[in-house]
């Protein structure tokens, strides 16, 4: 049989078809669900927003564990100070917490999304109230159709009044990393507050956290957030994902308890349905991996349940990665986790490094631009100088200033004085070297900074002298 080229007729309209790129929203009714994976969520959500709460009230040593003193700019964070002269670690703190994020990414998946994100854990509190409030599922279902009385009235009012107290604690809370927390509960209640921008962003936190936990909820996840576009790119065929095993439930279909599902053409899937109505972002695992998915596993301890009824061995959907639901071996050690974690390391060793050897003083010199040189009453040849010290310790200490580098160099004017914490002094100084010890027309001379009361608190500076030179 002959190979023939297939006829087009291109009298025959083309076909029309209309795509709706607005996609409306389901409202999404989540099932509460208990299991060994929702422990594990529990735990975490609730040391997370114990962390939040309480972090901001702990003192130590007289200063506070985490505090952003913005008007004092240093920022205290579990015992060190960090000025603006350190916010080169402050980014390697920042770009350290990334790296984390892409390296438990890979060998995880998503697991920041599905138990530690801000996202995830207020949207869970908020989901708590709201079972609290108005019920379970069906419960929730059944009031929303219902016609509008008082009994659903009292309940609405009483779900949003206390996702409202929950945002405004989100809220002052928020604040109270910036501004003095004590402090910040009085003065706000009493109007108090001297910096303005604290009414703002309790504002604008209590509005932000109301509107994302207890409105947006998943559509922060589908629509607004990232990380969930790109993260994909540091997943491959060993990563961790929630998956359901297809060979294992197919054909799905109900079936008795006691029917045997070999018998009946079906695997092990009864379509319950239970997966989708506990997940957060509405899905079907069994649609294979979507993006949506957060990896929150509430699917994984919902069909445990059900395979516990039916006697069936747990696992239908489980932690698992590609590699493994084809039958091939995985690894957990592979290039891209040893280069992430290597790289890891070396950025948290050198900021360690740079954090335990930090001296909280440092000294810049700018050499008068006026004059090159001028000679003293004495024959001296003199140079100026403006020398700014800054006390990066917490408290305020005397310094001595030395200078060095030709012989017979001394600084004629104050060497003694004193830096609140947080200063940066401004002080004049003269530098006079004996004539007949200038050897270049230029030479270079290092100044010395030394705390009077802490021998390691000590910082240098270089500088160039001037003088003439005969030849
Ligand atoms: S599919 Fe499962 S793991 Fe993914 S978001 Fe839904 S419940 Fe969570
Ligand atoms: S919970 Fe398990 S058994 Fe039920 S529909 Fe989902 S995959 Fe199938």
């Amino acid at each position: 049989m002959s190979d023939q080229i297939p006829i087009k007729n291109l009298d025959s309209k083309p076909e029309t078809r209309t795509i709706e790129l607005y996609a409306s929203r389901k409202k999404i009714y989540v099932k509460e669900i208990q299991g060994f994976f929702q422990r594990i969520r529990n735990v975490s959500l609730w040391a997370l927003m114990g962390m939040y709460f309480l972090l901001c009230w702990i003192n130590v040593n007289g200063q506070p564990l985490i505090h952003f003193d913005l008007p004092a700019r240093k920022f205290h964070i579990f015992g060190t100070t960090f000025w603006p002269q350190d916010f080169v670690l402050l980014s390697w703190l920042l770009i350290i917490c990334a790296f984390g994020l892409f390296f438990i990414t890979t060998l995880f998946g998503r697991v920041w999304c599905g138990y530690t994100c801000p996202q995830t854990v207020w949207t869970f509190i908020f989901m708590w109230i709201e079972e609290r409030v108005e019920g379970s599922r069906n419960q929730r279902m059944k009031l929303d159709k219902a016609p509008t009385d008082p009994n659903k009235i009292t309940k609405k009012i009483i779900k949003h009044a206390l996702w409202l107290l929950v945002a405004f604690a989100t809220g002052m809370t928020f604040v109270g990393y910036f501004y003095p927390v004590r402090e910040l509960f009085v003065d706000f209640f009493t109007f108090n507050i001297t910096e303005g921008y604290a009414y703002f962003w309790v504002f604008f936190f209590t509005i932000a956290t109301y509107a994302n936990a207890g409105w947006l909820r998943e559509q922060v996840c589908l629509y607004m957030c990232p990380y969930a576009r790109f993260q994909s790119v540091m997943f491959d065929r060993d990563t961790m994902v929630v998956s359901y095993n297809p060979n294992r439930g197919e054909p799905r279909g109900s079936r008795k308890k006691t029917a045997d599902p070999k018998n009946a053409g079906l695997g092990d899937c009864v379509d319950c349905g239970m997966c989708v109505q506990v997940c957060p972002t509405g899905i079907d695992i069994r649609d294979g991996l979507q993006y949506e998915c957060i990896g929150c596993a509430l699917c994984i301890d919902a069909c445990d349940q059900i395979m516990d009824k039916m006697n069936y061995p747990k696992g239908l959907i489980s932690y698992t990665n590609e590699n493994k639901l084809i039958g091939e071996k995985s690894h957990i050690v592979r290039p891209k986790s040893i280069g992430y974690g290597l790289a890891l390391i070396a950025m948290i060793g050198s900021v360690i490094y740079s954090v335990g050897t930090r001296i909280p003083v440092a000294i810049d010199v700018i050499r008068d631009r006026g004059a090159l040189y001028q000679y003293t009453g004495m024959g001296q040849v003199e140079n100026s100088y403006t020398l700014k010290i800054m006390n990066m310790s917490d408290d305020g200490q005397f310094f001595d200033v030395t200078v060095e580098g030709i012989e017979g160099i001394k600084l004629s004017t104050t060497t003694h004085f004193f830096v609140e914490s947080g200063e940066v002094y401004s002080l004049p100084a003269s530098v006079e070297v004996p004539p007949e010890n200038i050897k270049e027309s230029t030479q270079e001379i290092r100044f010395h900074v030394q705390s009077e009361s802490e021998a390691d608190v000590h910082s240098l500076s270089e500088s160039r002298f001037l003088g003439p030179v005969e030849y």
